[in-house]
């Protein structure tokens, strides 16, 4: 399941002669769990997140970027991408301002108030914001076009097309990437980040909460997500790996952007070994397969 809104008779007829079904993560099934289409069904019903194809997404083998890097030349190839980018947009190349990114449908559904924020925050904070994205509604189009006419310029880029090797270049110059969806079935946009060494600051909702953990609340919820221990006090188990937060005003996602922000400026050492971290996880396909094996398994036997 991924979109409640579409077709509830049927939804509700595979839900009844199903031995298991399933949306595209945990969050987003605890979210949805209350439907109900789904209601009567919910022993039956879980959540596997999605993943990204790491081949597809990948730093090092990338024909699209100025300089291939790994986890251990995160800085140097993200500098390099930087430059390109900021040459190519038309961006100011004087000091190096933290790039926030935005790579996004422009629907409400993906927070279209709080991509423009996240416009204004980065910039207001001496940074740098790009957007790779358009809206299908004219109106909401027309509101980033007059964005664009006001902040475009040294330290702001709107493009509103859909360019797959430009995503590229972006995931790879930004630091930050801004996911602040109102809601979320899994979402890719946040794992191709991690895997570009672009930190994450999301809304934590769907797969965005699967995916992002919090660096300064979420140590626990990671250690145990992603190396299924307890023992997370030990700083090697820290798995932590972006920003989040959960109201839907531009307060929440100040909250959690300023954090990011303030990271970079304070302890810029700091920031590079997250980067390097969030390009070690695995968000491929690796460990839903065998989620699905599981439950494959387990229908067969209900
Ligand atoms: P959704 O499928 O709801 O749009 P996801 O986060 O699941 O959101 O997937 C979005 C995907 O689309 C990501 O791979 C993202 O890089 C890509 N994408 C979104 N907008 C653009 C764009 N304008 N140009 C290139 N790629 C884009």
């Amino acid at each position: 399941i991924h979109n409640m809104n579409y077709g509830k008779a049927k939804l509700a007829e595979a839900a009844y002669y199903c031995q298991k079904f399933t949306t595209v993560s945990p969050t987003y099934a605890f979210e949805i769990g209350g439907n109900p289409v789904i209601g009567a069904h919910t022993h039956k019903f879980m959540g596997i997140r999605n993943g990204i194809d790491p081949d597809l997404w990948d730093p090092e083998n990338n024909q699209w970027l100025p300089m291939p890097y790994t986890a251990g030349t995160v800085v140097e190839g993200k500098a390099a991408a930087r430059k390109a980018l900021r040459e190519r947009l038309g961006l100011s190349g004087w000091g190096d301002k933290i790039m926030v990114g935005v790579v996004s449908r422009l629907t409400g559904q993906k927070g279209v108030h709080l991509i423009k924020h996240a416009a204004f925050r980065a910039t207001e904070r001496g940074g740098q914001f790009v957007l790779l994205g358009s809206a299908p509604d004219p109106k909401v189009q027309g509101e980033f076009n007059g964005l664009a006419a006001s902040m475009g310029g040294d330290n702001a880029a709107f493009c509103f097309t859909y360019d797959e090797p430009l995503s590229h270049m972006i995931y790879a110059a930004c630091d930050i990437i801004v996911v602040p969806s109102m809601f979320e079935p899994c979402g890719l946009t946040q794992m191709i980040a991690m895997r570009f060494g672009a930190v994450p600051v999301v809304r934590h909702t769907g797969g965005l909460k699967d995916t992002v953990f919090d660096v300064d609340f979420d140590k626990a919820r990671a250690a145990w997500d992603i190396y299924g221990s307890s023992d997370w006090q030990r700083d090697s188990l820290d798995a932590t790996n972006g920003f989040g937060f959960d109201g839907v005003d531009a307060g929440g996602l100040d909250y959690a952007l300023n954090r990011a922000i303030d990271a970079w400026y304070n302890d810029r050492k700091w920031f590079h070994a997250l980067q390097k971290r969030i390009m070690e996880q695995d968000w491929s396909w690796n460990r839903p397969a065998l989620d699905y094996i599981e439950l494959y398994h387990s229908a067969k036997k209900s």
